[in-house]
């Protein structure tokens, strides 16, 4: 039996007046999705807990079948984890932006999307001045991480950069302000103010125009998850494919092999093809595959309808399709086509919907459902469950 889990990042929606009052997958022509649903079950499935916060992390780790509420510890450690940094027990690893600093307001929160190349530069300056406090590592563009040897420093409250474009920094530092721990990184923070702006990386992007690096900004922090591994908890052995690395994270805590996808980009130009050939050639070794595209997240992030339909028929042709034309050599198997959670184009984020899922075994049931968007699967077999149970159910066979 093998088994794939396709995962459309924020595919779900809400209607919208500009596609005559229905959501981009009611109007994307997705008949590979539309036979999963048809042929199969359908259900909702609640992949953000109460009180958690919709992100891709929370809702990714559920539908591997773990509870996020006893398993998250941040996005900190799985970015870490991706990128090949090891915690220790009583290490807690922040996510670390380059953002541009003006006028004592955080202005862009990843400087203007600053290069890999000129991230390492600052990262090594970073390292030389402020590496007695922790370690900074680099990962991609304005995406680095900075661990350090202090669990209490888990528990401080951090204000997301993308969330507080326009705001003043002073008040969105590390907090409580009188806790001392929250202190020292509020301290490193400026100092890197000092240290960033008169770097040479620093100086010559502002002579080219665009947004200099000139502040790190902390947040997402935790220390190391302790997971059971996907084959002790599931029995299965499994893979991922993503240009995400919070999903390739995941990956390393659970046990499963992270395949690289050359062109898997994690963006509207990532390679879909190439995606399901890697996926297809992976079953051989691997029981369970979960593909994630993250493309129509960043089309819901940006507010564009033709983007994300443009998304949403891409995974359908040639990933989906691919997939159920070469799934039949293995004889049983079970496909699953979901999003973590909705990022509808009007409020331009996540939020804490249900999304619809459907499931089609090569010899399974099916119910009433003949389509796939979030208002189809009212007539699923499956009801409403909590997202870390979709592993459970899907497993069952
Ligand atoms: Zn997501």
């Amino acid at each position: 039996m093998k088994y794939v889990v396709i995962i459309g990042d924020g595919m779900a929606d809400y209607p919208l007046n500009e596609l005559n009052n229905k959501t981009p997958l009611q109007v994307s022509v997705i008949p590979n999705m539309d036979y999963i649903a048809s042929n199969g079950v359908n259900g909702f499935l609640k992949t953000i807990p109460d009180g958690m916060e919709p992100g891709s992390d929370v809702a990714n780790l559920a539908i591997m079948g773990y509870n996020p509420k006893k398993y998250y510890t941040g996005r900190g450690p799985l970015e870490a984890a991706s990128i090949g940094a090891n915690l220790k027990s009583g290490e807690v690893a922040f996510r670390c932006n380059f953002i541009t600093e003006k006028d004592g307001k955080l202005a862009d929160f990843n400087a203007n999307h600053i290069s890999t190349e000129e991230s390492k530069e600052l990262i090594k300056a970073l390292n030389n001045e402020l590496g007695h406090i922790g370690t900074f590592y680099l990962g991609v563009s304005y995406r680095n991480l900075f661990v350090m040897e202090n669990e209490n420093v888990a528990s401080l409250k951090s204000m997301p950069p993308h969330d507080i474009v326009g705001e003043g920094i002073e008040e969105n530092l590390l907090s409580p302000f009188d806790n001392d721990n929250a202190e020292l990184l509020n301290r490193i923070m400026k100092e890197s103010q000092e240290l960033l702006k008169n770097h040479p990386v620093n100086k010559k992007r502002i002579v080219e125009g665009k947004n200099p690096a000139n502040m790190i900004w902390l947040w997402g922090q935790g220390p190391k998850p302790e997971m059971p591994l996907f084959k002790e908890k599931y029995g299965f052995t499994g893979a991922t494919i993503t240009g995400v690395d919070l999903i390739k994270g995941l990956g390393v805590y659970l046990g499963l092999t992270n395949i690289d996808v050359p062109g898997a980009t994690g963006y509207f130009d990532t390679d879909y093809d190439a995606k399901a050939k890697y996926a297809i050639n992976s079953l051989d070794t691997h029981d369970i595959i979960f593909i994630h595209v993250e493309a129509p997240d960043e089309a819901g992030h940006a507010g564009n309808i033709e983007e994300k339909i443009k998304g949403i028929e891409s995974i359908d042709s040639k990933i989906v399709g691919k997939l159920l034309d070469e799934l039949p050599q293995f004889n049983d198997y079970a496909i699953s086509i979901l999003p973590d959670h909705a990022t509808p184009i009007k409020v331009k984020t996540h939020t804490v919907d249900p999304v619809p899922y459907a499931i089609c075994y090569s010899n399974g049931s099916k119910d009433e459902t003949s389509q796939y968007n979030e208002f189809s699967a009212k007539r699923g077999s499956l009801g409403t469950i909590e997202g870390y149970n979709f592993m459970k159910k899907f497993l069952m066979k």
